[in-house]
Formats: C-alpha cells, sequence, structure tokens
C-alpha cells in the first residue's frame, strides 16, 4: 500500500523508510514541478526589471506570499516576510526587535524545549544588551505548567519566545495562552512554528503571537526559503536586520531611505523559486487537508508507539499518549548508544536521527546526552512502521 507516496517522487524510487521527517520532508512532485516551472519558464530577477520576465517573476513571488498570508492567517502581505529558514527568521527578530528594544534589567524568557535556533539568537542580544535571559522548564514528561509562566513572565519581560511544538518530545505548547500572559505583561510574544506548521493549522491571529517562524522544508516545501510573520506596527518600527540591494527606496553617500513592508527585510536577490516551490507545498498541504494528515501520522506512530512499548529496554521520551506526540517518538535503547540504534537501523535501510537534535539543553534537564528520533509524516505507512519495529526489536542482540 503506498498511500500517498505515489505523489513522492523520491518515495517512489528509494527503499529508504523514512522517518526523519521532523529533520527535513521529502517533497511532492508538484513542489519540484513548480520550482522547475520557475525557472525554465519564468526566471528572472524579480522586483527589478519592468520586462515580461522580470514582472512573472515577481508575480510568482508575491503570488507565494498571499498564499503564505492566508495560509498562517495574517492580515497583510507586509506581515510575511521571506528568509532562508526558521533560523533566520528568529535571528531577524532578535537582532532587529531585541538590540534595539532590550536593556540592563530587561528579560526574555525562553522554554528549556526551545531548538537552538530559538535559543542562541536570545543567548547573543542578551549577552550584547545585558539582559537576562530565563528558561520556563516543561513537568518532566514534557507537559507545560501554565502557573509557572505566570511566575516567570514579569514586568521585566519583554519578549517570550516559545516552540510551539517540540521537535524533541513532539508535544503542542498552548502558545495562544502565552501569548495572553506576555501581551498582560506587555511584552512580545514570538512562537517557533518550525515543527507545528507541518502538522496543524497555524491561524497567527488567533494565536496573538506578535512574530512567528516557519521553514519551507518541513513543510513539503523547498530548502532555503522560510518565513517570518510580524504584526505590522513592530516591523514598521524596526531597523533593517540585513541591508544592501532591494530593501531600499533611495540612497545617498551617507544615508539611505528604506523600502516598505515587507522588502525592507529582503535584502539582496529573493529565492524566487524557492517562494513559488513553498506555495505549490502550501497548495499540496491544504489539498490533502490537516485532518487527513493529522489521522494518518496519529494511525501509524501510535502503531509504532504501542509496539515499541513492548520491546524491551525501549524507553520513549515525552508524553505517554501517542497522540500528545504528533509523530514525533525520541528514545533511547538500554546499554546501546544511540548512534549504535541509528547505524543498525540505517543498515536495515531505516533513516531516523541520532544526537541531541539540537536541544541539548532540553535533552540535559531531562537527563539524557543523546537519543534516537523517529518521526513520522502521513505519507509513511504501517509497512514502514513494521520495518522500523523489526529493526529496532534486533538492535541489542546485534550489538552482542
Ligand atoms: N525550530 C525547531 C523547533 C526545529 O525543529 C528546527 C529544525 O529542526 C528549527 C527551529 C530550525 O529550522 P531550520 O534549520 O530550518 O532553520
Amino acid at each position: 500500500m503506498q498511500g500517498y507516496k505515489t505523489d513522492f517522487p523520491l518515495l517512489m524510487q528509494d527503499k529508504t523508510v523514512y522517518i526523519d521527517n521532523a529533520a527535513t520532508a521529502q517533497r511532492p512532485k508538484c513542489v519540484i514541478d513548480a520550482e522547475k516551472d520557475f525557472y525554465t519558464c519564468h526566471n528572472a530577477n524579480p522586483l527589478r526589471g519592468i520586462y515580461e520576465l522580470s514582472v512573472q517573476a515577481t508575480e510568482n513571488y508575491e503570488n507565494a506570499r498571499k498564499a503564505v498570508r492566508d495560509f498562517i492567517g495574517a492580515k497583510s502581505v507586509q506581515e510575511i516576510i521571506f528568509t532562508r529558514n526558521t533560523t533566520e527568521s528568529i535571528n531577524l527578530v532578535a537582532y532587529s526587535y531585541g538590540l534595539s528594544n532590550l536593556k540592563k534589567g530587561d528579560e526574555v524568557v525562553v522554554s528549556i524545549m526551545e531548538h537552538h535556533s530559538d535559543l542562541l539568537p536570545w543567548q547573543m542580544v542578551c549577552r550584547q544588551t545585558g539582559a537576562e535571559l530565563k528558561f520556563l522548564e516543561c513537568e518532566k514528561d514534557g507537559s507545560l505548567d501554565l502557573n509557572k509562566a505566570e511566575e516567570l513572565i514579569t514586568d521585566r519581560t519583554k519578549i517570550v519566545a516559545v516552540t510551539q511544538l517540540s521537535n524533541v518530545l513532539g508535544r503542542e505548547y498552548p502558545i495562544e495562552k502565552l501569548a495572553e500572559i506576555a501581551h498582560r505583561k506587555n511584552a512580545v510574544m514570538v512562537a517557533d512554528g518550525a515543527q507545528s506548521t507541518p502538522h496543524i493549522a497555524v491561524d497567527v491571529k488567533k494565536l496573538g503571537v506578535d512574530f512567528f517562524a516557519f521553514s519551507g522544508h518541513k513543510l513539503y516545501g523547498p530548502m532555503g526559503i522560510g518565513v517570518l510573520y510580524g504584526r505590522r506596527e513592530l516591523l514598521e518600527k524596526m531597523p533593517p536586520f540585513l541591508t544592501g540591494g532591494e530593501m531600499i527606496e533611495s540612497v545617498s553617500r551617507t544615508s539611505a531611505v528604506y523600502a516598505e513592508l515587507p522588502h525592507k527585510f529582503e535584502a539582496g536577490t529573493v529565492n524566487a523559486a524557492g517562494a513559488v516551490g513553498l506555495k505549490s507545498a502550501i497548495d499540496y498541504v491544504k489539498s490533502v487537508g490537516f485532518e487527513e494528515i493529522h489521522k494518518r501520522e496519529l494511525e501509524v506512530s501510535a502503531y509504532a508507539f504501542e509496539k515499541m512499548k513492548e520491546i524491551a529496554h525501549i524507553n520513549i521520551l515525552g508524553s505517554e499518549k501517542a497522540e500528545e506526540h504528533n509523530g514525533i517518538l525520541t528514545f533511547t535503547v538500554d546499554n546501546v548508544h544511540p548512534h549504535d540504534v541509528s547505524e543498525i537501523l540505517a543498515a536495515d535501510g531505516i533513516a531516523v536521527r541520532a544526537g541531541h537534535h539540537c536541544a541539548q539543553p532540553l535533552l540535559e534537564y531531562l537527563g539524557y546526552r543523546s537519543t534516537v528520533r523517529a518521526s513520522f509524516a502521513f505519507y509513511n505507512t504501517k509497512e514502514d512502521a513494521d520495518r522500523f519495529l523489526d529493526s529496532l526489536s534486533t538492535v541489542r542482540e546485534r550489538m552482542g
């Protein structure tokens, strides 16, 4: 049974059981075709020329922006900035908003569950401004006690930055409630949507976030294209992050007038083909629908989760409930190094991730140095889960 795999050329020609989707997803044919079509039929530097091809390139690029706006429920295209990825989007907020709004005595609150991409930029701006970085810790099962957030977020807090879905535990966090707490204390709310956007329908207005970041490549789109949503009133006051071509109205020897939003934050030649590919990925995800995506992911990952519990010496991090994992199963095998586990799985044609998953503070907090992560997408099948489980159940024996 191939199911949705038939939409994905790589999955049809490669026999690997691909369950490293939290690292990057595979792309459906429509996304590959959309990028190819851009380069074959419409390629020119967008936003610059007035000749037909450049106009087409601009139209394609700006249509992609509209698709992103609608996908995440933003009010206007001025609030949608194309970046390279989530990492760049968060760095933009940290360096532009953070550097100009933080000072000694202020606090930035992040959660212990953050990917390094939503931690290091805040470490950096705190170091540069003298602000203090505070950590919102989860319970041992990965859940978040909002009373702790109420205590930690104070009048000194200027920025709260939390992931909407953990790349290690797969758990979704209550961004809407955190945003409400942050706003009550006059702080801005930044949400990392790198892992949530492939699994749940996002509405930035409903979430009440001020900034929201995600990557195309985890959402079945191309690598090298990402998005930063920012509330217009905030973006308008923020200085540019990168400067140079494309982001200006006019330049003199000693000064410049910056372009209007969103171009003020898109310096240099943009990744138009990537944006076009991302639009195609969004159209594809919408055509499948989040209900179907969720149903398929849960079916396969819940099956794997229950069977893993039956294999001796396996410890799964996070919730006891499969539905709280969003397809992400991170685990260890007693007395076998995670890299050995992943090597054995790889030898059997199964792609998982081993290591700290760019979330070292979380692993340390939970008492691990390294773990293995299997992350299922809606195209994974029960046969994929069985091949993974068969291989996993032999790991300890094969290690001698
Ligand atoms: N945030 C989370 C929660 C992630 O899982 C990842 C990537 O794994 C990132 C941020 C960084 O994404 P990117 O490498 O696309 O910038």
